[in-house]
């Protein structure tokens, strides 16, 4: 039997195809969100959920929750005496739920889906994978959580409509825009932040209230759990109330604390900041308006949050959908998925169209200087869909070259050492001049984010071929520190001429957002200013300026304009627009 896992940073669920539908798996507790905790009792055994979820407050050095984040880092979590990874973690979440699967079905589960926010990276996904093997199944497929709620979506609503899908849980944000018609859905474009939900909301209103009562760096770590604790009940509580206590006991007093919806919007306005960053990342890469999504459809815990909603609806003038199933959607959608990999008869004929959510290619000499730092040649671009195949030429550098390696990054950096290091291939050629010997580097990447690389060789009519797992799931010790040192040469970076140094600083952010098209005319306008830095020629420094800076400007206008900025500041203002919501 296989099953359907949406492995949550908060709260873990299981869903299998059954009959003809979806069905939720309930755990021990007839419940079907178990949270993803887990705590080490007196007598050695894994407590995993609500127990453990409870224990945080009362053993938090048992305890363990919100590990998701740090998936596939090397971060170690102790609970007393032993220590665990973040995928050892969740393979005891997951070992879990299929045990409860296993008890509600009366069948052995042997394999799952599992979903991932759509933006995790390579590292993140085979930590996942690897997780699940540690709980003793075969993961078959790691679907993309948009991807599942979309395929849940189009079970219940067989419109044709282009949507968005807004997931908000405890620790990520997941944006995708969506388009189906009849039994297709495509994915068009998503964006997300790994590091944005419900739980930062809690910690700032924590902050707030401990500044407020002079409490901060005061608190115990028992007393800090309860704490947040009470943050979390506060903000819940404000999902149904217009305002709400927060009460914290320290040491026989009582703090006391009236907060309303208004006080939390303030109290968080830089996470709504950096709520519109991806929803407006993913409709610019969708090449979509506003105006043309039909539909928002709000899923995951946080999207509970009134003041998430009304932001959420001023900003895409249009009144989101928040499913009743908010909490159970991407579940479903995993069950789904289960459904159609075991070939069900009853399921739907659906097409589901993927994207590959970061860009994929290889590192190339900086030619115009002699920088230390590789560039970063983008061969797959992010959104492009999947499975992909994109072939590239390249040119030896060195005279006399006899082998040339390519390393192979994910990312969106211009500089390879800021993008995530996935593999590489040495390949071995004929000496000559250089630029004499070319290569053809061939990319593919398939729906389950394994990457498939060739290298053809004209001149030997060669080709080399390999296909990068990355089965290491934390970065070595040595890249580590190299990247380190890469960050430390970051900060220390001082320059005399500042205009000079903004402009670089552009033209590299610019790089992460314009087009493919248009990166490789960054790229060579930042070497020129890097290269012009150097000279003593001031007139030939300021026309060469000049003319980047009209260049950089052209780009950034060529952008998607920033749709949401009087949105957001009349959001924060509480200076809400009267429009006409009637769509
Ligand atoms: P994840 O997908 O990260 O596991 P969930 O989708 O289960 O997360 O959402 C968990 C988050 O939702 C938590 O931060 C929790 O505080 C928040 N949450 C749950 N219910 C509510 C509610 N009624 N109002 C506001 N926030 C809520
Ligand atoms: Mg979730």
């Amino acid at each position: 039997m296989m099953i359907g896992i949406d492995l949550g940073t908060s709260n873990s669920l299981a869903c299998c195809f059954k009959d003809g539908k979806c069905v939720l798996i309930p755990n021990r507790f007839h419940e079907y969100l178990t949270p993803s905790a887990i705590s080490i009792m007196d007598d050695g055994t894994v407590e995993v959920g609500k127990i453990a979820k409870q224990r945080k407050i009362s053993h938090p050095d048992v305890s363990a929750t919100n590990f998701k984040r740090d998936m596939g880092s090397d971060k170690i979590y102790k609970l007393g005496d032993k220590s665990f990874t973040p995928i050892e973690l969740s393979s005891l979440v997951i070992k879990s739920l299929v045990e409860d699967a296993r008890i509600f079905l009366n069948e052995d589960i042997e394999e799952a889906i599992i979903s991932v926010p759509a933006y995790f990276d390579d590292t993140k996904r085979n930590a996942t994978k690897l997780a699940g093997e540690l709980a003793g199944i075969k993961v078959e497929r790691i679907i993309n959580e948009p991807s599942a709620a979309a395929l849940y979506e189009h079970m219940m609503d067989t419109i044709e409509k282009t949507y968005m899908v807004f997931d908000f849980g405890g620790g990520t944000l997941d944006i995708s825009i969506v388009d189906a018609f009849d039994n297709i859905i495509e994915i068009i474009a998503v964006s997300g932040d790994n590091h944005l939900g419900g739980n930062d909301f809690d910690e700032a209103l924590l902050e707030y209230f401990l500044m407020e009562h002079n409490l901060l760096g005061k608190l115990d770590i028992h007393t800090h759990s309860v704490a947040r604790k009470q943050a979390e009940l506060c903000k819940i509580a404000l999902s149904t109330q217009k305002e709400a206590q927060f009460q914290l006991h320290v040491e026989d007093q009582l703090y006391t604390s009236i907060i309303t919806r208004e006080k939390l919007i303030a109290i968080c306005a830089k996470l709504f900041k950096r709520i519109s960053i991806p929803m407006k990342r993913a409709l610019s890469d969708s090449h979509y308006a506003i105006s043309d999504i039909d539909e928002i459809i709000m899923v995951g815990g946080s999207s509970k949050m009134c003041i998430v909603q009304d932001f959420v609806k001023q900003l895409m003038h249009k009144q989101p959908v928040v499913s009743m199933d908010c909490d159970t959607y991407i579940a479903m959608g995993c069950g789904i998925a289960a459904g159609i990999k075991m070939r069900k008869d009853d399921i739907k004929d659906v097409i589901l169209t993927d994207i590959c959510p970061f860009s994929l290619g290889i590192d190339v000499i900086n030619h115009d200087l002699n920088d230390h730092r590789m560039l970063f040649s983008t061969i797959i671009a992010r959104n492009t869909t999947l499975p992909a195949s994109r072939t590239q030429t390249y040119y030896t550098a060195h005279d006399r070259q006899k082998t040339i390696e390519c390393n192979i990054y994910q990312g969106e950096s211009m500089y390879c050492d800021e993008n995530l290091f996935l593999g590489s291939l040495d390949i071995d050629i004929p000496p000559r001049p250089k630029g004499e010997i070319i290569i053809q580097v061939t990319f593919r990447y398939d729906i389950n984010g394994i990457l498939d690389i060739e290298v053809y060789v004209p001149a030997t009519n060669e080709t080399i071929s390999k296909v990068i797992i990355n089965e290491k799931c934390q970065l070595s010790e040595v890249e580590k520190a190299k990247r380190l040192e890469a960050l430390k040469q970051f900060t220390l970076h001082q320059t005399n001429d500042m205009q000079l140094a903004e402009l670089i600083s552009k033209g590299e952010s610019l790089f992460y957002q314009c087009s493919n098209e248009t990166r490789s005319q960054v790229m060579a306008a930042v070497n020129y200013l890097k290269k012009i830095k150097n000279s003593n020629h001031i007139s030939q420094q300021k026309k060469g300026m000049e003319d980047i800076q009209n260049f950089f400007q052209q780009v950034e206008s060529s952008l998607y304009q920033d749709p949401f900025q009087n949105d957001i500041d009349d959001f924060l203002s509480g200076e809400v627009k009267q429009r006409n919501w009637m769509n």
